[in-house]
């Protein structure tokens, strides 16, 4: 096994080798699908390449609740099998393949109900925590004065008790890294921005492979493999029409919103978990300093590639958590918001997105491709399975997935630490530590970036994968959520610092400087906007401006 590095060194070298090799599975998108199946194929012994249009997690994974759960409001739509596969998921990450990235989390769940209320919600918890075995605490019911001593943040009217329950987090955008690290690590190839835009095929039809633009080099790419996985979330529609030459409706994208603050605006223990109207809403703690509060689910017939947050999005997120509290969180105090767009798989007559199931498809529409879509985050270890069990049939092989007994990169260190950069990266702070120890200027605070380390920037380029400062602002670090600046001075001082490592002179890297804050420039404007219509020509308008 290699240290899994991904480098802008070991970026050009899986460009040349899959320029000269054939692979036997070629997987298109670097989500935490996309990676999953990458560790899968090549854990099993096969030879694998991956290739992502932008970075690894650029899309929805990096943009969900980063919650590893069962799922407690499927319970109610009674899909029970879908939340003790998620269950047994959750306590396998916790308890062996990635106890240094996914952390229990504890949440209050405010009853507002006298009577029937306490226990049917006790019912569902208690099934809920039977399924998930022995490894996080078990639910517990708090009277009215308990609940409210555990979160004094709550107006005393707001509920008559509650129960407190737990499940799980974890940062998706570093958390994808991880795997696409393990997986390189296996020997996989890692190639971000190289977007596929057509599919090769042999004479009987078959696809042997993808065209791909190199968008770093801006060259086109011949990518040939025995087998093709496209897990490209929202995006399948797009590519399957692609290979098919035929229409498809196969997913139901919905827009999900989140606003991060500052833990101090809601005085509270645990996090919150509650009921809406037609769906739940989290306040989730986040780092030891923000809140994540979210989210919504509205359907979304935008572009695809940029969801964008508007005004009604971040007014029904506030009038959410203000209707429990005793003092309200104020626009002012929001640091940072988030849009993903959920990659959900339609079904026939469910007009409603949060009503249509989290379950996950495979799609086989020509001999040499298969295509996944739909799941969560949590299963994304059973969606690779499955799809390299797909592809395994085409070619042949009889290995069998390994993933389950397989932890990722950096997992032997204990998570009990309480060092923030241990806590990071598990045993892979080693790597961030070195480089501090070897520059005095990388061991200190980076200015703008909370409690981030100059280091973990550079870190970020050596050994991540990032190949610009969204990249490192926005999933390697979360700065461009968690700094109420949204990043643009901690932009402008790691510029210089990862320059050499980039490659960049100073004129291009005062022009990254100025690409960075013109997308946040951009989300901002849509975020002023009432609606997604208008959101969406606001935030071209600054790209394009
Ligand atoms: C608001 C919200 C909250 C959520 N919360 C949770 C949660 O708390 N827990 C949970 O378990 N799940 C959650 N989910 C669901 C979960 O985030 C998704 O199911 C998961 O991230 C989807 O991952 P993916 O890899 O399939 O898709 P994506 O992450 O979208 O990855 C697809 C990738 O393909 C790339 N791509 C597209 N076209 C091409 C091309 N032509 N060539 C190369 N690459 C291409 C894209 O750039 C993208 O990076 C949430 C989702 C949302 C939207």
């Amino acid at each position: 096994m290699s240290e899994g590095v991904l480098s802008p060194a070991a970026r050009a070298d899986a460009v040349a080798r899959l320029e000269r090799e054939e692979v036997d599975v070629l997987v298109v998108g670097g989500g935490i699908t996309g990676v999953g199946i990458a560790l899968d194929a090549s854990s099993r012994g096969l030879s694998v390449a991956l290739i992502e249009a932008d970075d690894l997690a650029a899309g929805t994974s990096s943009r969900s609740s980063k919650l590893i759960h069962g799922g407690l409001r499927y319970l109610e739509m009674l899909e029970f099998r879908l939340v003790r596969e998620a269950l047994r998921e959750r306590r396998l990450l916790l308890t062996r393949l990635a106890p240094h990235l996914v952390r229990p989390v504890e949440f209050l769940f405010p009853l507002k109900h006298r009577g029937w209320e306490r226990p049917y919600i006790g019912a569902g918890l208690l099934l809920y925590d039977t399924w998930a075995g022995r490894h996080l605490p078990r639910a517990r019911h708090l009277s009215h004065r308990s609940a409210l001593a555990a979160a004094p943040a709550l107006r005393h009217d707001s509920l008559v008790g509650a129960v407190q329950f737990h499940d799980a987090q974890e940062d998706d955008a570093l958390f994808a890294v991880y795997v696409a690290r393990t997986a390189a690590a296996h020997g996989a190839s890692i190639v971000t921005r190289a977007r596929a835009v057509d599919f090769l095929r042999n004479e009987t039809g078959r696809v042997v492979g993808v065209r791909a633009e190199d968008s770093l080099a801006g060259r086109p790419l011949e990518l040939r493999a025995r087998h093709t996985i496209a897990a490209v979330g929202v995006v399948t529609d797009k590519l399957l029409e692609l290979a098919t030459g035929r229409a498809q409706s196969s997913l139901r994208p919905s827009k999900g919103v989140h606003l991060i603050v500052p833990r101090s605006s809601i005085p509270m223990r645990s996090g919150l978990f509650m009921r809406t109207e037609k769906s739940v809403f989290h306040a989730i703690p986040w780092r030891s300093d923000y809140w994540l509060l979210g989210d919504t689910d509205t359907e979304w017939d935008g572009e695809v590639d940029r969801p964008v947050a508007n005004r009604s999005d971040i007014e029904y997120l506030l009038a959410k958590v203000n209707s429990v509290l005793a003092r309200p969180v104020e626009p002012s105090q929001i640091h940072g918001v988030f849009a993903g767009l959920r990659p959900l798989v339609a079904a026939d007559g469910t007009a409603d997105t949060t009503r249509l199931s989290r379950e996950h498809r495979l799609f086989s529409p020509l001999p040499g491709l298969t295509a996944i879509a739909g799941g969560k985050y949590t299963t994304y270890r059973v969606m690779a399975r499955d799809a390299v069990d797909a592809a395994s049939v085409d070619l042949g092989s009889m290995a069998r997935s390994a993933t389950e007994r397989l932890p990722l990169l950096g997992a032997e260190t204990p998570s009990e630490s309480s060092d923030p950069i241990r806590l990071r990266h598990g045993g892979c702070a080693e790597e961030v530590l070195q480089l501090a120890e070897a520059d005095p200027v990388l061991a200190a605070p980076l200015p703008g970036a909370g409690r981030y380390i100059a280091a973990e920037a550079v870190h970020a380029v050596t050994h991540q994968g990032a190949l610009d400062l969204d990249d490192i602002l926005s999933r390697r670090t979360r700065t461009s959520i968690e700094a109420s600046d949204r990043g643009r001075a901690a932009a402008a001082v790691i510029a210089p610092l990862v320059a050499p490592a980039m490659g960049w002179s100073e004129a291009r890297y005062a022009e990254e400087i100025e690409r960075y804050r013109r997308l946040r420039d951009a989300e901002e404007a849509g975020e002023a906007a009432p609606d997604d219509a208008a959101a969406g020509a606001a935030y071209r308008a600054v790209m394009d401006g």
